[in-house]
């Protein structure tokens, strides 16, 4: 019944073979983690999505019903199109101490870290379990980690402490920043440009939204401030907009999208409540005199809540000690932890490699990275047996 034992670098190579860019099934690489789990005598729960094509996975090593240590990782990676690679990027190369191909540093080199020390939880009478806990979908928006934890305390037991192996150098990571992205869309009326008057400009309107923004903008880069971030506060811009037919016609539509990163304790929701005000004070009135059916939507097309693990956390603690430190960082970047803190399970970023690779071409971990994590998943084995 048992299969052999991989090393990280063997499970790594095979973890870079499956295609798991998000917007293909990663069904494949899940398939794999559960038969090598199962080999093992470690059942595997999965959440799958509506479509059939992609799952979470969560396993448990150790008692069970015991809220444990998650390890938890996604399982997707960002595309390779468009970028110039020296080698296959889903065939994992080793060149000068290094490990080249998509996915390495964010994330497989966690997963296959995960993966490799499971023989040793197994050896260990743990007191505390260590549950494996994979995603999908997470370089789109923190989208498919979402049903699986909705499914702690129902059906998975809700994990004591998370540990989200993101690429952090094995430094620890107490916070981050949260973005959220919303989508404008402004209706008016066309008319010819000659006839300004019998029109509604969809692109003026939006003009005076952008003010609102920039105001907003402003105010958050004075208050509230984080010297461990960088930059130092949260940010707030307009990243594309797409409007008008011809330069002989009144606009009639204007799309405008604008993204936060939210720093810890700023709250999106009143953001979005100011901007519908504005919105609904200072727009829509002009719009709707010439053209009743002028309509302006506002959704929130994607929001990932920043992480902050706070003065005594115990997950922070933990990751402290297994790594031999006494310093976090905070990072503008966001990840899953967030969304676990949220939940309900005190949440800490640590990983190998560097975010510098991830998402790059010729993405790459260092040797000695996939090495440190073991060690710290050693010593957290030490730490749940006793
Ligand atoms: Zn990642």
């Amino acid at each position: 019944m048992k299969g052999p034992n991989y090393s990280a670098t063997e499970l790594l190579a095979r973890l870079v073979n499956f295609d798991t860019t998000s917007h293909k099934s990663n069904m494949a690489l899940v398939r794999f983690v559960e038969d090598y789990l199962a080999q093992r005598g470690v059942a595997c729960q999965l959440v799958v999505n509506p479509e059939g094509s992609k799952a979470n996975l969560f396993a448990t090593v150790g008692p069970a019903n015991v809220p444990g240590v998650a390890l938890s990782g996604h399982t997707d990676v960002v595309p390779v199109e468009g970028q110039n690679w020296t080698s296959d990027p889903f065939v994992l190369a080793e060149r000068d101490g290094r490990f080249y191909g998509r996915g390495t540093a964010d994330m497989k080199g966690f997963l296959a870290c995960a993966l490799a020390a499971v023989p040793d939880f197994q050896r260990r009478k743990l007191k505390v379990p260590i549950h494996i806990a994979f995603s999908y979908d997470e370089e789109i928006g923190c989208i498919g980690v979402r049903p699986m934890i909705a499914e702690f305390g129902n059906n998975f037991v809700k994990p004591r402490i998370v540990i989200v192996g993101e690429p952090t150098s094995m430094t620890v990571v107490d916070a981050h920043k949260g973005p959220v992205r919303w989508q404008v869309d402004i209706e008016g009326r066309a008319a010819h440009s000659s006839m300004a008057h019998l029109g509604a400009n969809a692109i003026t309107a939006a003009g005076n939204l952008l003010g609102e923004l920039r105001l907003i903008e402003k105010e958050l880069m004075v208050a509230p401030r984080d010297d461990r971030f960088d930059p130092p506060h949260a940010t707030l811009q307009v990243v594309r907009i797409n409007g008008g037919t011809a330069t002989n016609i009144v606009p009639v539509s204007c799309r405008v999208d604008f993204d936060l990163r939210a720093l810890p304790g700023v709250d999106a929701n009143i953001i979005d409540q100011r901007v519908r005000a504005f919105v609904a004070r200072e727009c829509l009135p002009e719009m709707q005199q010439v053209a009743p059916e002028a309509r302006i939507s506002i959704s929130i097309a994607n929001q990932v809540p920043p992480f902050a693990a706070g003065a005594n956390s115990e997950a922070v603690a933990l990751a402290l000690n297994l790594a031999g430190q006494n310093e976090t960082h905070a990072v503008s970047y966001a990840t899953e932890a967030g969304l676990f803190q949220d939940a309900g399970s005190p949440s800490v970023v640590i990983g190998p490699g560097d975010i510098a690779q991830a998402h790059t071409a010729d993405e790459w971990i260092a040797k000695e990275q996939i090495e440190k994590c073991s060690g710290f998943l050693g010593r957290l084995a030490d730490w749940a047996e006793n």
